[in-house]
């Protein structure tokens, strides 16, 4: 049998040139060719994020966590507050890291699949002597996906630091952190930057760096932008540097990944344009299929829906079995995670290299069709496969 699809939130499906790029003996981090990889990856993120100059990327061994982990710990310390936008798990996780760093954190905290209006968010940020405004891009428990934009932007009217965790958005829903006033913007390597799980990925700009001068109460060691600073700007200028070891395989993964994202083409669009444009574009086709298939979504409204991954509802008369029985069609999805709501709902994947694989994604409707036809609700494989290319352009 076929290998089965990985299409769930994270990890996912890589592409070739990724697999061959983190394949093989590792490199040291001394060698040549490791220092020019990472070099050009740090020089790569800042460009693909929309860094200013200043803006500091740090490529760090380790999960999404470790990044939210590391965001945290260097802008704010004990005593201070914190906004925090709550959309879901990963919102909750990240007031626990404020509240650990003993933050006093206000939380303004949406329903399941809602999201605060953004003029909730200013007349907060307004009344309030904030140190921080915290939120998740995308929320993966909820599929809901917050406006950046205008956060970032009152937050920087506010003149409050912001930060973003953009574990299942980065490299998928767009962000330009000078532009839009963004502080602090994190991932992990196995979302949608189409790498194996291992990397974390973190970008501060020059006011959230000059935040971590300033703090009273260092983060842990491994964590400390200083610490990362320097390594990351010999690296950036063609120079060998140690602090600690960096995943020296991944590295070179994101390198390759990075390569890809700016050779990205889609609809007229190129680079990063190209990347955005077509998540954007495969999410409403799959939204078209899903709505044929009479399913509905969880988020409460279109504009607030990630275009990384779609949250169902499952339909009268199914539940968890569904994600089972899609599964032995072939393709793995997974089930739902916000607290209280998990047997309420599924959640798919489709981020990165699978973006690119109509295949890929005529597997998965296809997948989805033929569970839910085993458990009971009628549904056609061929016509949402046939749903599916006619919604992608062409
Ligand atoms: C996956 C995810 C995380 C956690 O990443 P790990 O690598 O599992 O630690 C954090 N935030 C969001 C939004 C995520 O989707």
């Amino acid at each position: 049998m076929e290998r089965p699809l990985l299409m769930i939130p994270g990890p996912i499906e890589v592409s070739p040139a990724v697999v061959a790029a983190v394949d093989g003996p590792p490199p040291g981090h001394l060698a040549p060719a490791f220092v020019e990889a990472m070099g050009r990856a740090i020089t790569g993120l800042r460009g693909f994020f929309g860094g200013a100059e200043g803006t500091l990327p740090v490529i760090a061994a380790g999960s999404g966590t470790v990044a939210m982990d590391m965001a945290v710990a260097n802008v704010v310390g004990p005593g201070d507050r914190a906004l925090l936008v709550n959309t879901g798990y990963f919102s909750a996780r990240l007031g626990e890291m404020l509240r650990r760093r003993r933050v006093e954190v206000v939380e303004l905290e949406a329903d399941c699949g809602e999201c605060p209006e953004p003029a909730a968010v200013g007349t907060l940020l307004a009344r309030g002597s904030f140190d921080a405004l915290c939120a998740t891009h995308v929320d993966t428990s909820t599929g809901v996906r917050v406006d950046v934009e205008a956060l970032a932007g009152l937050a920087r009217e506010a003149g409050t630091l912001s930060l973003f965790d953009g574990v299942c958005a980065a490299a998928a829903e767009r962000v330009d952190m000078a532009a839009w006033g963004v502080d602090v913007y994190l991932t992990g390597s196995q979302k949608a930057v189409g790498l194996p799980a291992g990397l974390a990925l973190v970008l501060a700009s020059p006011a959230a760096l000059s935040r971590r001068g300033g703090l009273a109460e260092p983060p842990p060691l491994s964590l400390d932008w200083q610490a990362w600073a320097p390594i990351m700007e010999a690296y950036e200028q063609g120079r060998p540097s140690y602090f600690s070891t960096p995943a020296t395989n991944l590295v070179a993964g994101l390198d390759a990944s990075l390569n890809e994202l700016a050779a990205a083409r889609w609809g007229g669009h190129e680079g990063r344009d190209a990347v955005f444009a077509r998540h954007a574009d495969v999410a409403a086709a799959l939204r078209q299929v899903w709505a044929q298939l009479g399913l509905r979504m969880l988020p409460a409204r279109e504009e607030i829906t990630a275009s990384t991954l779609s949250a169902i509802l499952y339909p009268e008369g199914v539940g968890p079995e569904l994600v089972k029985a899609i599964g032995a069609a072939g393709v793995v999805v997974a089930g739902g995670l916000y607290p209280g709501r998990q047997g309420d709902y599924f959640r798919v994947g489709h981020m990165g290299h699978s973006t690119t694989q109509p295949d890929h994604l005529e597997r998965l409707v296809r997948a989805v069709a033929t569970g839910l036809r085993e458990c009971g609700h009628g549904a056609d494989p061929d016509a949402a496969a046939r749903t599916l290319h006619g919604a992608l352009p062409h």
